[in-house]
């Protein structure tokens, strides 16, 4: 006569076994071309499970389907949801589960909703992640009803450096440095009081970066900030340190921001003449007509040099559509031959607004900013004339700056000479 009890303690171990072999995840059949056991194939156990409490295992038996949505223009949660063949009223009740959920009333065309849907066709649970960092989970509960929390992700920072040699452009050299597009803009954003991008640069100055990156889990996910950048422009070496202001400053602490950018056009725009610009024919020009040009498309947008008052908005045959600024008492910039006029007289601008279009109205050959400095009256060149002095940093953080610039003086130096190494 057979032992029952005995019987159904091997099944047990028997079933435990074939579980232990069956793979839990894709991948490992992907590996292995022929695996022993088929994933999603059920295997029948000759086991009486009369007296066995099959409770622990029911997770086996249920099927969630995981949905990721991708969010089209017009979208919304309600249409979503009746795509995937959810209710009105799952819609509803996704809705209420408490505060978080409103930011599903947010999600925008390109994002991804994921949805886990059981077999009857009920949600079980939805996943929004809203950032790099951050995913909305509401799950439902007991009742049927849903509760949301927000999952947040570690994000760990890493710093990272590049360097590059101007040769034609700095957009050219940025981009064989790795530096993203927006990056690019940053560095010229963050020497724009300095240097000249569209005119100033010369074959042998060069750059330097350092910028934090993102990662989770080991993953790249995106660039930080830059933190700490250098440009040799023409000999001179400029160096900015980003503060926990978001400004950048000098290691001394004065302000890289100035009362004028050195271009009032974005360099992007400007028409690459870099190696003509090697004879300096834009200086011989500058004596000719008491002005700098900027070859560029018609239309490329031109701002104020500085803050000031507009003192003249107008069109004459000679200067075409043309405005003057008033920055104080002793500055005035003037840019000629636009196509449109974008302020008015006695209006307030602030460094970087748009004031008109590049054209070539009245005397001009083509389309070009023809741009003009005058200090307390008299023409000066604006790509060398001195500037009155940025402001140094506030005494209260001038301490702490000078901490952190330290430390980013080391780090800048110490990877210079480490990718030195490397070259
Ligand atoms: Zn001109």
């Amino acid at each position: 006569m057979p032992k029952p009890h005995k019987w159904v303690i091997s099944g047990i171990a028997g079933f435990l076994f074939v579980l232990f072999l069956l793979p839990s995840e894709p991948v490992n059949a992907y590996k292995n071309p022929k695996p022993a056991l088929e994933i999603g194939k059920r295997y029948d156990l000759d086991v009486n499970f009369d007296n066995f409490s099959v409770e622990n295992f029911t997770g086996l038996e249920e099927t969630t389907k995981v949905k990721s949505v991708v969010v089209k223009q017009g979208d919304n949660l309600a249409i979503i949801f009746k795509r995937n063949g959810l209710s009105p009223q799952q819609t509803y009740r996704v809705s209420k589960a408490g505060k978080l959920a409103k930011k599903l009333l947010k999600i925008l065309p390109g994002e991804v909703l994921e949805l886990h849907i059981d077999q009857q066709g009920q949600l079980t649970s939805l996943h929004y992640p809203y950032s790099n960092t951050d995913t909305l989970v509401i799950t439902q509960n007991q009742d049927n009803s849903f509760s949301s929390q927000v999952k947040t992700l570690d994000l760990d920072t890493r710093l990272n450096y590049t360097q590059g040699d101007v040769t034609n452009s700095f957009w050219n050299a940025g981009l064989k440095a790795n530096l993203s597009n927006n990056q690019i803009m940053q560095v010229a954003g963050i020497f724009g009081w300095d240097i000249d991008f569209a005119l100033g640069l010369r074959a042998g100055d060069s750059f330097y970066v350092m910028f934090e990156e993102h990662y989770i889990n080991g993953e790249f996910v995106e660039n930080g900030n830059i933190i700490a950048a250098q440009f040799v422009n023409q000999g001179e070496t400029y160096t900015a340190i980003r503060y926990d202001d978001g400004n950048f400053y000098t290691p001394e602490g004065r302000s890289m921001r100035k009362s004028f950018l050195r271009a009032p056009v974005n360099f992007r725009y400007i028409s690459s003449s870099f190696k003509k610009k090697r004879f300096h024919p834009v200086q011989k020009r500058w004596k000719a007509h008491r002005g700098v040009d900027y070859a560029a498309d018609r239309g490329t947008p031109v701002i104020a040099a500085g803050d000031g008052k507009v003192i003249r908005a107008a069109y004459n045959k000679y200067n075409g559509h043309h405005v003057f600024i008033q920055h104080g008492e002793k500055y005035v910039t003037k840019y000629l031959h636009f196509t449109k006029r974008k302020v008015k007289r006695g209006q307030t601008v602030k460094q970087g607004q748009l004031i008109g279009t590049v054209g070539s109205t009245g005397l001009a050959s083509g389309p070009h900013l023809h741009y003009e400095f005058l200090v307390n009256g008299v023409h000066r060149n604006p790509r060398t004339v001195n500037l009155p002095k940025a402001q140094p940093i506030a005494k209260k953080e001038k301490a702490k700056f000078i901490d952190i610039a330290t430390t980013r003086l080391q780090q800048l130096n110490n990877s210079k000479r480490i990718m030195l190494a490397m070259n």
